[in-house]
């Protein structure tokens, strides 16, 4: 398996670390020749603006779009999973993003630099204990459409999602040494759930969060 890192600003190298951990390759990806023969893709953290225009100006926001509309696995963590957002509610107008998951997102919406924080999800769907998560300048999930799985939430707001080959998450997994989420990414790819690592999120709760969310910000 080779997994491609969105390698044009942000958490390059901790993604690759991370799943060189899972003894998985991966291929920084800068040019459009590099997305044949990846698995799936990472869209790291970083400024959502700036990767947006570096997408345009390297050649690859067209051909990553393709690839994502036909099926690509992506997993996005903080501005990634802007990128990979139905809609931006706050975004720039000439700012891209790729409705590879239905949600909509408001970026910065837990503040700035100075509101950054670090917290323990009680994600019970990646096993029992917390996941430790750092947010930076983070994107809120204001809505989220029916077809899109939360794994985790904090006061109902979802920060981990996932419909189908999608995996995101608001904050910034490769910045801890916990190795969960990227693993339940690869294990996304390649169809091997191991046992216990992902315990799926009762329905009811799935749906509560669903809800809350969908009836505007808690
Ligand atoms: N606020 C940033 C953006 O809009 C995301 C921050 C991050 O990735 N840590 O892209």
């Amino acid at each position: 398996m080779l997994i491609g890192v969105l390698a044009l600003q942000g958490d390059v190298a901790e993604h690759s670390a991370a799943l060189a951990e899972l003894n998985v390759g991966s291929l920084p990806v800068r040019r459009p020749e590099e997305l044949p023969g990846i698995d799936g893709i990472v869209l790291p953290g970083g400024e959502s603006t700036t990767v947006s225009m570096l997408l345009e100006s390297s050649g690859l926001a067209e051909p990553l779009g393709k690839e994502l509309a036909s099926g690509l696995p992506a997993f996005g963590t903080c501005a990634g999973m802007i990128l990979l957002s139905r809609a931006i509610s706050d975004g720039r107008s000439d700012q891209r993003c790729y409705g590879a998951i239905d949600i909509v997102v408001r970026r910065n919406g837990y503040g700035g630099q100075l509101e950054s924080f670090e917290c323990d999800l009680q994600a019970v769907s990646l096993g029992a204990s917390p996941v430790h998560a750092i947010f930076i300048r983070a994107p809120v999930v204001e809505q989220v459409g029916p077809e899109v799985e939360v794994l985790a939430t904090i006061q109902s707001t979802p920060v981990i999602c996932r419909p189908g080959s999608v995996l995101v998450a608001a904050f910034h997994p490769e910045l801890t040494d916990d190795r969960r989420l990227h693993e339940l990414f690869v294990s996304m790819i390649d169809g091997s759930v191991p046992g216990g690592l992902l315990r799926r999120v009762p329905e009811d709760e799935t749906r509560k969060a669903a809800e809350s969310v969908r009836r505007g910000r808690p």
